[in-house]
């Protein structure tokens, strides 16, 4: 059987990472409904354009839509012996349709989470400096520059920090994963298909783990 992979990790968690990993290794496509909803514009099927009306008028779409068009996009080829599965679902109700569609494919659902300690997750964004020059990334926390807020490689060139990476920004976006994530981890847990991985470690470390959970 097939696996659905549910990622799920706070920003800063390195959900991003993960992903890129097991598409490279796996060979699993990732299907992220932000996607999707972007290639709407070049589709011209009955419910793109039903999607689109929807978009259009400024509504959310609704869940029944929404579900019909990862299906459709997961019944691709590239979608047979699995999938990673970015952006939904996002709410047990989406997570229900997720488990009927999955019945339909054959396909089984693991839900991998990648855990992180709120205030590790806040130094990773908060102390996030880079370069103005070369881009290079530092972290004040775990990477800093050898002098104080400037580039090793330029001197000349002050480091500067994103501005959604201040700290009362990382709070809310982090407080607002916490609330909307938190019903879907507990779906999952009490559905038995969750697996944790401590997101401490080294990348690499953390993807061994992962791998041996959705193999
Ligand atoms: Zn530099």
């Amino acid at each position: 059987m097939a696996k659905i992979i549910v990622l799920m990790g706070a920003p800063g968690a390195g959900k991003g990472t993960q992903a890129r990993l097991l598409q490279e290794r796996l060979h699993l496509p990732q299907i992220s409904t932000g996607d999707i909803f972007r290639s709407l514009k070049h589709s011209q099927t009955p419910l793109a354009q039903e999607v689109r009306d929807i978009m259009t008028r400024g509504h959310l779409v609704p869940d029944e839509l929404t579900i019909r068009l990862v299906k459709e996009r997961t019944a691709q080829d590239d979608c047979k012996d699995g999938y990673i599965l970015d952006g939904f679902p996002r709410t047990p109700a989406q997570a229900r349709s997720l488990e009927q569609l999955a019945e339909e494919q054959q396909n089984t659902i693991v839900a991998v989470l990648i855990d992180v300690p709120l205030e590790l997750l806040e130094k990773r964004m908060t102390g996030r400096r880079n370069c103005p020059v070369c881009n290079e990334i530092y972290n004040i926390y775990f990477k800093p520059p050898r002098n104080d807020n400037v580039c090793d490689l330029h001197p000349d060139a002050e480091l500067v920090q994103r501005a959604d990476d201040n700290s009362e920004t990382v709070r809310a976006r982090l407080a607002t994963y916490e609330q909307q994530t938190r019903p879907l981890i507990e779906f999952y847990e009490t559905a038995g298909l969750l697996r944790t991985v401590d997101g401490t470690r080294d990348p690499e470390v953390i993807y061994q783990d992962i791998e041996r959970n959705v193999k």
